[in-house]
Formats: C-alpha cells, structure tokens, sequence
C-alpha cells in the first residue's frame, strides 16, 4: 500500500479563501476589519519567522494585523499592561503573544490576562474549560487544523480509535477533547507510556505530536491508519545543512498507512489558516454578528 498524502498546503489555502471572502460582510456591518494583534518579545529567529508569517497572512486575508514587538528586557509588568490595553482596544478582536516568552516573564500568567473573547490561541483556561466541556470557545489552531484535516479525509469519525502522542496544553490535550467530542475512542500517550508500538498498533487515527524526530515507524502503524504528523523537528544532514521531520518516519509509514500528512507542507500551513479563522470567528463573537460556517 502507497499511502495518499493529505496536502495541508492546499487545505489551509482553501480555509484561508473562505475566512477572505467572509471579511467583507463584517466590514460592511462593523465599519471596520478584523484585528490580530501580535505579541513578539525578544529576537528569538524562530519565533520572528512564524509573527511575520502570520502578520502576513492575516494581511493577505483582508484584516488588519497589529505588531508590537518587545525588547527581551522589557518587564512583566509593562508585557500585561500592553495586554491589557490590546483587551480594551475594540478595533483588536484577536491578541496573541507569541511563545516562548523570556524566562524573567511567568507565561501563565500572560496566557490568563489576555481577554478570552480574543484568546485566538486558545491557550486561556476559561477556553480549555469550554473546549473539555463541549461549550463553544476558541480551540488552539493546531489541533483544530488536525482535526478539519481528519473530518476532511474520514466524514464521520464516531467510534475511530483514535491515538494521540503527546499530552501537551497546546496540542496533545486539546486533540483528545476534540476527537472525544467528535466520538472517537481516544488513548492518549506520552513519555511514560510503557508499550507506544502496541498503542500505535490499535489505531485507525495516529496523530503525533512528540517532538522526537521520527519516533514513530512504520512497522507500527494499522495497515490503512490515517496519519497526522505534528512535529517539526530540525535534523541535520551529513553536509552539515538541516532538514525539516516530523515524529513519525514517513519514508517507512508511507508504505503502510491509508493517508499521511507530509513535513513540511502538512499540519503546519493549516496552524495559521485556524489562527485566521479564530480571528474571524471572535470578531463575530464580539461584534454579536452571525457567522455562517466557515
Ligand atoms: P511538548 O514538548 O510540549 O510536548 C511533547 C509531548 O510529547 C509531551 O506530552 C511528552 O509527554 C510527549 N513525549 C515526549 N517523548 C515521548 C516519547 N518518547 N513517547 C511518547 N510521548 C513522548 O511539545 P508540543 O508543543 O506539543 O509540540 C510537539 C511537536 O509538534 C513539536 O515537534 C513541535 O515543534 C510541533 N508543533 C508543530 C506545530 C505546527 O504548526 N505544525 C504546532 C505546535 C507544535
């Protein structure tokens, strides 16, 4: 078996027409576009790539993206009292402080003073809370991604046994709330779990969401699995180059599974289209405005 590859790049690029072509209607309604503002503190070159793709996304998606960028000495105090003028600017609809922040600044401190009506990362507890409830909320953008993804490939995944690596806040927590509210048998795996091949073995659904790269083979997979591969890891060539993997060993579970996502080209492109998404979504919220699905 060849696996067919889910092309998240085409995805995302369809997702990102769809939120574009429903900023209009809120303009015409609002006088005014919907707003990202982006938190970047310090020159961390990781973090400066992903604020200026999604600043540019969002541009390219009709809204309007808001930048502040902070020097890496800048204090906790003045962080949460720029948060707390972006909660009050009501042309802002969305704040997300991008991570890592510098170890002097304590981030659960800033997750939980941005307003969660704009908490587009839904990293705040209040969001969380709604997510593990099934109370509607803004969702973090990977797993919802992952999750468009899955629907897209399966329909109906009521009764799937789905696995998922990983028990992060960002990605491996909120996966599981979303395939546990979508009816599919969730296990979830992490560092200390005894017997993962075994695991791998069982699921319909291997979302991977380690860190570690290529630690899923292919001689673990169900024959026919769907495979969504969260990680990015940077590894080095023997030329001294570097060269993007995910967590799992596609050259090997391409052989095996039904359909994978590829790195690059795969979950990443559809983290920003959900972070516009979530954008249009709390501006609607916000605004009180109807939003039909987009
Ligand atoms: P994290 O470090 O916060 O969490 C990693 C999780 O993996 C932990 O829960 C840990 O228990 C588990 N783990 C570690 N070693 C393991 C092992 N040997 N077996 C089973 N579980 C193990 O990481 P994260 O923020 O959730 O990110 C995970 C990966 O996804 C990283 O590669 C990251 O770069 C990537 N990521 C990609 C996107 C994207 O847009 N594509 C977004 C977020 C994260």
């Amino acid at each position: 078996m060849t696996a067919e590859l889910i092309d998240g790049k085409a995805f995302a690029a369809g997702l990102v027409d769809r939120v574009a072509a429903a900023v209009p209607a809120f303009t015409a309604a609002r006088a005014r576009v919907p707003g990202l503002a982006v938190v970047l503190v310090g020159e961390n070159p990781a973090s400066a790539v992903y604020v200026r793709n999604k600043l540019a996304r969002t541009a390219a998606a009709g809204m309007r993206s808001i930048e502040h960028r902070l020097t890496v000495d800048v204090t906790e105090a003045e962080l949460l009292a720029l948060v707390a003028a972006l909660n009050a600017d009501d042309a802002v609809d969305g704040i997300l402080v991008q991570l890592p922040l510098p170890g002097h600044i304590d981030e659960a401190k800033v997750l939980v003073a941005v307003d969660p009506a704009k908490d587009v990362d839904g990293f705040h507890p209040v969001n969380a809370g709604r997510l593990a409830t099934g109370l509607p909320g803004l969702v973090p953008c990977t797993p919802s991604g992952c999750l468009l993804l899955l629907r897209d490939r399966l329909g109906d995944l009521s009764g799937a046994e789905a696995l998922v690596i990983g028990r992060s806040n960002i990605v491996g927590k909120p996966m599981a709330a979303l395939l546990t509210t979508a009816s599919a048998t969730v296990t979830v795996a992490h560092s200390r779990t005894r017997d993962l091949p075994d695991h791998v073995r069982r699921a319909d659904v291997v979302v991977a969401a380690v860190g570690v790269p290529e630690l899923i083979r292919g001689a673990w997979l169900k024959p026919g699995a769907v495979v969504i591969d969260v990680g990015m890891n940077r590894v080095a060539r023997p030329d001294g180059s570097t060269r993007l993997v995910g967590d799992v060993n596609f050259g090997e579970a391409v052989a095996v599974a039904g359909a994978i996502t590829p790195v690059p080209g795969g979950v990443g492109p559809m983290t920003i289209a959900c972070l516009l998404r979530n954008t249009l979504l709390a501006a609607h919220a916000r605004a009180g405005l109807p939003l039909a699905a987009v």
